[in-house]
């Protein structure tokens, strides 16, 4: 039988800096569109990439793009924006966010994404994790079975844990289920403070940041020839739209449509700083983690009366958060927040060279963060072998 999905888990679906007690050695500048020379000189043998969008798409691509050789510069409009996926997202990373048999495919990705991001914290160096290790179990006890016995079938490490074996692991839980998996391998970083890391690191490599919102694509003949932003034309070889759901505006200034749309989810901290918390929860109705800084981050499913339905939600999340956890009274909210997460309308990533034109790419898939230094390094080869 194969098993059911909790119903908020956010990952499961289709497919602050104030929080942050991580810092990176490296604070990196963004700078303003009248310090950087609109037509850098060519240096001969590098390609010249711009890359848009510095989230955690663009981010990966940057820096893989930078270790790779290529002259790049990153342009992001609001690098201090809270609003963005990246900024709004659960960071929750590993294979137990899918089942295999909802779609082979997207699961074996995840895989080797989980591969690469292996590969790049050992170049990087220690990323921002807020917890390693997953906890999940779904309504019943016969569908939690039936999802271990899955993940253990296709090779991924899941391990069955029984009542009193999930309270040693995690012993705040006041309401452990009777079985539940355990995902060794998972872990949750911040990914705000992820993608950061890694654009500092593209700036060590040579690539220069830029703040301003990128206008249009611009083209010459049958080739991509740069970008226009802030009224400025910036030079390229190749540009790469990772600038998220604002890639399909971008490319249909090239005359390029992309398959994308949007897809809302919600991000809410709550400020509990006792909590005791260890793991990612994916526990039937909750996705909750801790949170690096302090407090507790839960995701949860856009609600059907949108906005209106924030404060409900949120009393919803806190009540489930003080029942599991046993706690006298529900946590405080600090915020709650929607984004929207860019998906592609078949589903699978968008990395690749787009349209009838030459030297325009896109980078656009869901889910981002466990996808984007897989996907930032095949952008990468993709670029420079071209
Ligand atoms: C609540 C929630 C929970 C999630 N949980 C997970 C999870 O646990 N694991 C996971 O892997 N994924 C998760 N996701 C999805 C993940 O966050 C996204 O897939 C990922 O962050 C997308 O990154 P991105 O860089 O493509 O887009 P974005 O983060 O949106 O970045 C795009 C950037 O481009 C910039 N930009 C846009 N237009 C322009 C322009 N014209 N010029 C210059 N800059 C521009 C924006 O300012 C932005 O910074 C979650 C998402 C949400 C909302």
């Amino acid at each position: 039988m194969q098993a059911m999905m909790p119903a908020t888990c956010i990952l499961r679906q289709r497919c602050a800096e104030r929080d942050l007690a991580w810092h990176h050695p490296t604070v990196h500048d963004f700078h303003p569109m009248p310090l950087l020379n609109p037509h850098p000189p060519s240096i001969p043998g590098r390609a010249k990439v711009i890359v848009v969008g510095g989230g955690v798409m663009g981010a990966s691509a940057a820096w893989h793009l930078a270790k790779a050789g290529a002259a790049v510069t990153l342009v992001e409009s609001n690098p201090d924006s809270r609003s963005t996926a990246t900024a709004s997202s659960l960071g929750w990373v590993g294979a137990s966010a899918s089942s295999p048999s909802d779609n082979p495919a997207a699961f074996a990705l995840r895989l080797k994404a989980l591969e690469a991001f292996a590969a790049l914290e050992g170049q990087l160096g220690p990323l921002p994790i807020a917890t390693r290790g997953t906890l999940l179990w779904l309504s019943n006890e016969e569908e939690t079975a039936a999802m271990i016995a899955e993940h253990q079938s296709s090779g991924t490490r899941m391990e069955r844990l029984l009542r009193a074996q999930i309270s040693d692991k995690e012993p705040m839980l006041a309401q452990a289920p009777p079985l539940a998996a355990w995902a060794p391998d998972d872990f949750a970083l911040e990914p705000a403070a992820f993608a950061r890391q890694l654009l500092a690191g593209a700036q060590d490599l040579g690539a220069s940041m830029l703040q301003g919102t990128v206008d249009a694509v611009e083209v010459t003949g049958s080739r991509v020839s740069g970008i226009s932003v802030g009224g400025q034309r910036l030079t390229a070889d190749t540009v790469v739209l990772a600038n998220g759901l604002g890639a399909q505006a971008l490319a249909s200034t090239a005359g390029v449509h992309l398959p994308i749309y949007p897809s809302p989810a919600v991000l809410l901290r709550f400020g509990l700083e006792t909590h005791g918390l260890r793991h990612l929860l994916c526990a039937e109705d909750l996705e909750l983690r801790p949170s690096l800084g302090g407090g507790l981050v839960s995701a949860a499913d856009y609600p059907d009366n949108a906005e209106s339905g924030f404060p409900a939600l949120a009393a919803r999340s806190a009540e489930a958060i003080a029942h599991l956890l046993g706690l006298t009274a529900a946590p405080a909210l600090v915020s709650i927040a929607a984004a929207q997460r860019p998906m592609t309308t078949d589903g699978t990533p968008l990395c690749a060279y787009v349209g009838e034109i030459d030297g325009l790419f896109a980078l656009v898939a869901h889910p981002g963060v466990i996808l984007a230094p897989f996907l930032g390094q095949l952008c990468a080869t993709s670029v420079l072998d071209a």
